[in-house]
């Protein structure tokens, strides 16, 4: 895959096959820099139709559903280090397509690589069970694929969250479409062409950029898809709820996040001011688990401002490949307006800017999509700034007086992904990390990922988890067979059990 400027635009992956077809097709457009990267050839409602009965045949196949584990393990391992082989050039993709700095992307790719080896290791350990009897028979649970999976992802973590769903879903037998978001169309494309030249037969992965409200609509509608794996935003998420529910299949949906930081005034002030630092502008404050509302116990309020605001200061904001660079641009010019316009709404309505607030003045990041660390003060938690997710480098900053107020306050918020707590009470700890309505609960740390936990939203964050062993079986269904050991029939209502 060229990432430079091409000319013909970039094919997607269907059956094995690459399809050129320009019927419909994405711009894209670089968001450091304002110029176009390349097209990218979008899928229409009849490539969406092609890709899901590929993958119907192929998940139906013997060859692909009856693959021992330890096959299936090899070739998940050969896909991961294909990624390590071409790590360069994945994390290539998502930095000309979103902006990450190259640090971060390469980190991804690598990590993505590490979620294909766990779910290897996994598969091939995971056993069925064999489940108490209450009568003279065998009774045994087994798990088995649900047939196709679609694959939706969002801009901000192309690789990491693409490798999530796939690498799970192939482990777990499934065959798969993934529509990659139209921002960060070529990461999962180059995945697609990773696992053909790994062995994973052709149809079993197929991938197809496209604007969500066409391709994306014409997936999740899909009466041969059982199984949808979705990332992004809650409004959507909403959305293919619905369909989920109408057609009576699973819906994993990792959503979005305002996840609560708190720091009591008991916590070591210099690591929380660094982590409060790390958790909303690392990524240009692109993830769903930026800390983007600090809560400060109201004695050391303005101390842990004045640090983090000395941190954020010193962060450099560059184009992604420059050495040293920390935040990229915004992913694209319309979020960085987005972000700016939520910055703007909250000045009207009286929020103090503390720092940031603008574009940054220096003259090489003019043509892109460049906004500066920002800190908003002087709001209540009530403020439409402290409970949107603004996906930017915005914290919204917020004193609180007492463990009840503080517990109040977090939980009053849609939305319910993460969450991190700094103090050094380990009573204290227990009592709010339970208290806390989040998936995630990091104490005296934050943005700690592991490929072995479960990883997933409360309320309006999601429903389901994805990764650990509990993140391959959602991407399986339970089925019990029940083993008649009598020469005689002694089942039915007659016998009490
Ligand atoms: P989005 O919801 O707009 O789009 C996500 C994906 O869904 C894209 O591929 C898009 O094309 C597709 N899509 C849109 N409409 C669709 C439809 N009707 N049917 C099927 N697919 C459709 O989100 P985004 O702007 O790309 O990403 C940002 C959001 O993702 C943020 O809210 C962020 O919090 C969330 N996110 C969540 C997690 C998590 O694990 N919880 C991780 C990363 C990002």
């Amino acid at each position: 895959m060229s990432t430079g400027a091409s000319v013909k635009p970039v094919p997607f992956l269907i059956g094995g096959e690459w399809i050129g077809d320009t019927s419909s097709s994405i711009q894209h457009i670089n968001p450091a820099t304002g110029k176009v990267n390349y097209e990218v050839c979008a899928g229409t409602e009849a490539h969406i139709d092609a890709a899901v009965e590929t993958a119907h045949k192929a998940a139906a196949n013997p060859a692909w559903r009856d693959m021992l584990p330890h096959k299936r393990a090899l070739l998940l391992n050969r896909i991961a280090d294909l990624m390590m082989e071409r790590s360069d050039l994945l994390a290539r993709c998502q930095m000309v397509e979103n902006g990450k700095v190259w640090k971060e992307c390469k980190n991804q790719v690598i990590n993505g690589a590490a979620t294909f080896r766990y779910c290897a290791a996994a598969i091939e350990t995971l056993e069925s069970e064999i489940t108490p009897p209450r009568g003279n028979y065998l009774s045994m649970t087994v798990y088995e694929p649900w047939g196709v999976v679609a694959a939706i992802t969002p801009w901000n973590s192309p690789i990491t969250l693409a490798s999530n769903k796939i690498a799970a879903a192939l482990a777990a037998g499934n065959g798969v479409v993934h529509k990659p978001s139209p921002f960060t169309p070529t990461c999962g494309l180059e995945m697609g062409r990773i696992a053909l030249d790994a062995g994973v037969p052709p149809g079993v992965l197929n991938v197809v950029p496209g604007e969500g409200s066409k391709t994306g609509e014409a997936l999740v509608t899909h009466p041969l898809v059982r199984m949808i794996s979705f990332t992004g935003g809650t409004k959507v998420g909403r959305r293919i709820s619905e369909v989920a529910g109408r057609k009576i299949i699973p819906a994993v949906l990792e959503l979005g996040g305002k996840s609560p930081h708190i720091i009591f005034a008991d916590a070591n002030l210099k690591a929380a001011a660094d982590a409060a630092t790390v958790a909303i502008f690392e990524g240009t404050g692109q993830s769903c688990t930026a800390g983007s509302r600090l809560f400060v116990e109201r004695k050391v309020y303005d101390e842990v401002l004045s640090m983090i605001m000395e941190r954020a200061r010193g962060l450099r904001v560059d184009l992604p490949d420059a050495p040293g660079a920390q935040l990229g641009p915004s992913a694209s010019f319309p979020q960085r307006e987005f972000v700016e316009s939520m910055v703007e709404g909250a000045r009207k309505e009286g929020a103090e800017i503390l720092m940031g607030g603008s574009r940054p003045s220096d003259p090489r990041l003019a043509n892109g999509a460049f906004y500066l660390p920002t800190i908003v003060t002087g709001i209540t938690n009530k403020s439409y700034i402290a409970q949107q997710e603004i996906f930017g480098p915005v914290l919204c900053a917020m004193p609180f007086d007492d463990e009840d107020d503080l517990i109040q306050k977090a939980n009053d918020c849609s939305y319910g992904l993460a969450s991190g707590i700094w103090t050094a009470d380990y009573k204290r700890i227990w009592r709010v990390a339970r208290a806390l309505e989040a998936g995630i609960v990091w104490i005296n740390t934050y943005k700690q990922f592991s490929t072995a936990a479960p990883f997933g939203g409360f309320k309006d964050s999601g429903l389901g988890r994805e990764k650990g062993l509990q993140g391959i079986r959602t991407y399986q269904q339970a089925k019990s067979l029940f083993w008649g050991l009598s020469d005689t029939f002694d089942g039915g209502f007659s016998i009490a059990k």
